[in-house]
């Protein structure tokens, strides 16, 4: 499947907002968005007003980006998310939040998601014991996920950690730095995923 290959600062600017994608040039005033907050291309300062469907769909597409999901898996999210209980916005944030790539990303072991995603293809890391190496593997409570022996001394992990560890780590899952291994608590409230995010708009796009 096709994946966008790009440059990532573009995203952010399409968007209007830091969507955190490179790490941690993000956290300084390098960030594109902070230089230029216009959208990218020759007709990305002429700010149209957007109508009700651009809305929604720039939310969705802002949340696709985030996560790094394409098109079509994100449909299958969306519609495993409207056969939950509860709040299908909220839902679908959950399914997002326990693949494996986002959980390792949550835990430190790399900058963003998108490093995360490359780790986990690579085989760096175990899920109770075993290699996995599907980014897309939804995690379930209790889920231990631990960097395998031998890429412990990658620098691309202890140097991720080390600046985790200077931000903190999420109250759902709980991590031992020095055996570099962390556990899948609970899955996470609304609140607790803290992004930037209508998710109702997306509800709303699928809906129509
Ligand atoms: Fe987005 Fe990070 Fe680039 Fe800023 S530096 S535009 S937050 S990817």
């Amino acid at each position: 499947m096709a994946r966008y290959t790009g440059a990532l600062c573009r995203l952010c600017r399409r968007e209007g907002e830091k969507l955190f994608l490179k790490g941690s040039r993000c956290y300084t005033d390098k960030c594109a968005v902070e230089k230029r907050k216009y959208a990218p291309g020759q007709h990305g300062q002429n700010k149209g007003k957007l109508s009700d469907y651009g809305i929604q769909l720039r939310e969705k597409q802002k949340v696709r980006r985030i996560y790094g999901v394409m098109e079509n898996q994100f449909r299958i999210y969306f519609k495993k998310a409207s056969r939950m209980k509860g709040v299908t916005g909220e839902a679908l944030l959950q399914l997002l939040e326990r693949r494996l790539d986002n959980v390792v990303y949550r835990m430190g072991f790399s900058t963003n998601r998108r490093e995360a995603r490359q780790l986990v293809k690579h085989g760096h890391f175990l899920v109770n014991g075993r290699v996995v190496d599907i980014p897309s593997y939804l995690l379930k409570v209790g889920d231990v996920v631990e960097v395998r022996e031998s890429s412990r001394q990658l620098m691309v992990i202890t140097d991720s950690l080390s600046m985790a560890e200077h931000r903190g780590f999420p109250e759902w899952i709980e991590i031992d730095i020095h055996a570099m291994k962390g556990k899948f608590v609970r899955i996470p409230s609304r609140e607790e995923i803290q992004l930037p995010v209508h998710e109702q708009l997306i509800v709303e796009l699928y809906s129509k």
